[in-house]
């Protein structure tokens, strides 16, 4: 796994990642801005924006092209990697993400929010069976039976990754569309369809998890969401009424990290969103200048 040295990971490339981005890039710095496969299914979905200044009357996608056209035109690559963990060290931070390790000087959290709630059981279990990366936690559950609980298409190669190692492995595909997908599933991998995970069970480890009319008995559950709660990512990070906890910079409680977007909390709006990650890049800079 090769490892990347930078000024600013960017976590995250909707319009709070893609907006600190750009300003980080205008102050020279050296950044990488890390998304997920499709950047951002928020403004993809939002089919009329009438509010953003500059655009009025304009579709969601629209707008989501301009946001991308700008950063390439700047000569910023966004890489496609799934961060899961964010390190904290002195003055700097790994980050951990499916591909690749990232060392950077500032974070900025910039992964919006998730609209699917937690599975009962999920967080109890974190660490005890339950995972939100295949590529880290996989080499525990060799030869085991695992379940992969994907909410995004990212869960095919998880599953795919997992299908090497272990003896059994089941996808549940909980979004619309994942048959686009089917014909790269390893033929070792069980996809169950239409099935919802109610629970995931264990006395202390995971044992199953359970569906509406069985249990499946699995020793391992990698949930793959589009976007992981903040302090999953980052244990220690001071959360809020389940948002990130700021101060005016956007500095959060960990000296170096800073936060934008609808992580921060209400209104979750595209300018707000905007805004935020124009100051959380030019604070991030300030920070790494006088280190
Ligand atoms: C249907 C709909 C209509 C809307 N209409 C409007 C409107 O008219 N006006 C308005 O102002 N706002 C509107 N919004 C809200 C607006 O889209 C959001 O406020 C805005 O997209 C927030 O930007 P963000 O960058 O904080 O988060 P997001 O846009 O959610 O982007 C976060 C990105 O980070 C990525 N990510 C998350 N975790 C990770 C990780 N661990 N590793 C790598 N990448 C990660 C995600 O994949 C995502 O691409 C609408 C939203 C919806 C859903």
């Amino acid at each position: 796994m090769g490892s990347v040295e930078c000024d600013i990971a960017i976590i995250g490339c909707g319009p709070a990642g893609l907006s600190a981005a750009v300003n980080a890039k205008v102050r020279g710095k050296k950044l990488v801005l890390l998304g997920s496969e499709f950047c951002t299914p928020k403004l993809h979905k939002a089919p009329h924006v009438d509010n953003y200044l500059g655009f009025h009357s304009i579709s969601g996608e629209k707008l989501r092209q301009k946001f991308i056209d700008h950063v390439k035109a700047m000569g910023i690559e966004i890489e496609r990697d799934r961060v899961t963990a964010v390190v904290p060290q002195d003055n700097s931070f790994t980050i951990r993400a499916r591909d690749k390790v990232y060392n950077a000087n500032s974070v900025i959290l910039a992964t919006g929010v998730s609209v699917t709630k937690l599975i009962p059981g999920e967080d109890d279990k974190l660490g005890l069976g339950v995972s939100y990366c295949a590529t880290c936690d996989g080499g525990l559950y060799k030869n085991r039976t695992v379940a992969v609980l994907s909410y995004i298409p990212d869960g095919v190669d998880e599953a795919n990754y997992l299908a090497d190692i272990c003896e059994k492995v089941y996808l549940l595909p909980l979004y619309k569309g994942h048959q686009d997908r089917q014909a790269k599933v390893n033929k070792k991998v069980e996809v169950i369809e239409g099935e919802k995970p109610l629970a995931i069970e264990g006395d202390t480890l995971v044992s199953g998890v359970k569906l509406e009319k069985r249990t499946l008995e699995v020793e391992g559950v990698f949930v793959i969401r589009d976007a992981v709660l903040p302090d999953k990512l980052i244990p220690g990070l001071d959360i809020e009424n389940n948002a990130v906890n700021i101060n005016r910079d956007l500095a959060t409680n960990i000296t170096g990290l800073y936060a934008a977007g609808d992580n921060t909390g209400q209104p979750h709006q595209l300018a707000k969103a905007v805004g935020e990650g124009q100051v959380a890049a030019l604070n991030a800079v300030k920070y790494i200048d006088n280190l």
